[in-house]
């Protein structure tokens, strides 16, 4: 459509593409540290966490690595690498430890409008995974962000720990899980708008919704100028900014290839959409209390691992099992079929058919997963729920994922499943891409925009930075004292108490 008006130009410091969870992260972290900055919001949808941040679109597991065993693979040795989990765990306690300043400062007024306590659990079956179980315990449980965590293979345990997983088991495999306390789920999307009201009230704050970023370009003087169509009037809405950042989620690569930056150059995106059983039957429900994690089958990418998890949703809790993998060729759940195929570029044109050439593997898993019927879904659900009735459980459709693709001078393009900060134009732009650990690390993930594009603020900024985060600078793992009084004031302050 062509546009008939084109309205006088906004500008602002700082453009927030997107009305996620991590532009909303970025927007408050930059309105506390600097309050007289503008900020502009701009989000395609009529709300904000319509896409991947609202509820039901994501599992709102607080990933801290309690319980995804992709984060504690085993060595040839035996022995367990617990690097990444510790990794993953401390990036959790930024978000937590940001979310209870809120709270004490009145910015979020009840924690449990977003954050639940739920115990995280891992489970496997057959004696070679039970030992793979038993070595990862020994390695986590006595250090300091993993401390409580329990391991068990008696089937009275497991079934205190997970009465719905146990019910109807007959003799089968040896079964064996871990339990922790300290889990928790997120809801993401109560979080984003938590967070998009607190800035709505303070001054130089405009939320632009059913406004969709077309094009963004760097002038002269160094500033971006981002065409803005408002979907409502379908006038064009000219933006200038002195800093953009592209949180647009699935959305991210094509803004990101538009900003013509070098960096942008050779990168591609491959979307992975998900789908989740939801069941809200109160009996089954008030059986099942903790976020179940297993192992993931052969090929199926590290997001794949199916996972039984209560979530807390509006006071409700309701359960959720999967996720089953599809594949469409749509950047974002409103996204356009076209999304893909307008993302292939010459630059990038090589690493993506080096990737389709390498990972017959997850092409296997995903057509299977895509072809399977409701009886071989059901069949997963199975191995968490034996007792599962098809009647109790509905599929839902989950957000859209595009995980990474990079060129390699080696292969000539790697497929990553975790996050990417991509920044370039002098620190004036960053865009996100990729989706895993995700939202549970929003606020490390926003740390690092803020390390790499307002490197020159840092010296001003770091007292308050220190005030919100105690422990920002450095790993908590290395600062016992701390690590406990983080544990204690944000368990406290997060009402996390169990
Ligand atoms: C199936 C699934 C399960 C997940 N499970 C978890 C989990 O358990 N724990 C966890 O921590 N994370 C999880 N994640 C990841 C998490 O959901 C994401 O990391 C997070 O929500 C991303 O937030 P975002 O703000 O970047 O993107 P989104 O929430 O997708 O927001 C993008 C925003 O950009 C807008 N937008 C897009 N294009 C434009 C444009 N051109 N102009 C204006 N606006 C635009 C969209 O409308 C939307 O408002 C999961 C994701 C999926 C898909």
């Amino acid at each position: 459509m062509t546009s008939h008006t084109t309205r006088t130009e906004s500008a602002y410091d700082v453009v927030l593409i997107g009305g996620g969870v991590m532009s909303a992260t970025l927007g408050a972290l930059l309105k506390l540290l600097q309050p007289d900055w503008s900020i502009g919001m701009f989000g395609r949808l009529d709300d904000v966490a319509k896409e991947s941040s609202n509820a039901w679109n994501n599992a709102g597991t607080g990933h801290s690595a309690l319980c995804e065993l992709n984060y504690t693979p085993s060595r040839a040795d035996g022995t367990i690498d617990i690097s990444k989990a510790v990794g993953v765990n401390e990036a959790f306690q930024l978000s937590r430890q940001f979310w209870a300043y809120l709270v004490e400062s009145g910015v979020i007024a009840s924690p449990r409008a977003f954050l639940n306590p739920i115990p995280h659990m891992s489970f496997v079956w057959g004696d070679e995974n039970c030992d793979y179980l038993r070595r990862r315990y020994e390695a986590l449980k006595d250090h300091p962000l993993f401390s409580g965590m329990r391991f068990s293979t008696d089937p009275a345990q497991l079934a205190q720990w997970m009465p719905l997983v146990m019910e109807g088991r007959t003799a089968g495999p040896k079964l064996a899980a871990t339990w922790i306390a300290s889990g928790t789920d997120v809801n993401f999307g109560a979080l984003t708008h938590l967070l998009v009201n607190f800035l709505s009230g303070q001054p130089g704050f405009d939320l632009k919704l059913s406004h969709e970023v077309e094009d963004l370009k760097q002038d002269a003087s160094g500033a971006w100028r981002v065409s803005v169509r408002d979907l409502t009037t379908n006038a064009t809405v000219p933006v200038a900014a002195r800093f953009v950042f592209i949180g647009a989620g699935g959305g991210a690569l094509p803004l990101l290839q538009k900003t013509g930056i070098p960096e942008s150059k050779g990168v591609g995106g491959f979307p992975v959409s998900g789908q989740f059983l939801r069941c809200t039957n109160p009996d089954i429900v008030a059986r099942h209390h903790a976020k179940v994690y297993g192992k993931a089958s052969v090929g199926a990418p590290p997001m794949s691992v199916p996972h039984l998890d209560t979530r807390v949703i509006d006071g409700r809790e309701g359960l959720l099992f999967g996720p089953y993998a599809g594949f469409s060729t749509k950047f974002l759940k409103q996204g356009s079929l076209w999304d893909l195929p307008k993302s292939i570029r010459m630059d990038n044109l090589g690493a993506m058919l080096a990737v389709a050439r390498d990972n017959m593997p997850l092409t296997r898993y995903l057509v299977q997963q895509v072809l399977q019927s409701n009886e071989t879904r059901l069949n997963a659900l199975r191995d968490f729920v034996p007792n599962a009735r098809a009647e109790d459980w509905e599929l839902i459709t989950a957000g859209q994922r595009v995980q990474v693709i990079k060129k390699d001078e080696k292969k000539g393009g790697v497929l990553q499943f975790g996050t990417e900060v991509i920044t370039g134009a002098n620190g004036t732009v960053a865009a996100l891409l990729g989706a895993s650990p995700g939202a549970s690390t929003a606020v490390s993930i926003m740390l690092t925009v803020i390390r790499k594009c307002f490197a020159g603020e840092l010296p001003r900024w770091d007292a308050k930075l220190k005030e919100m985060i105690p422990s920002y600078g450095g790993p908590l793992a290395d600062r016992p004292e701390l690590c406990a009084h983080v544990h204690d004031w944000t368990t406290r302050a997060l009402q996390l108490e169990g």
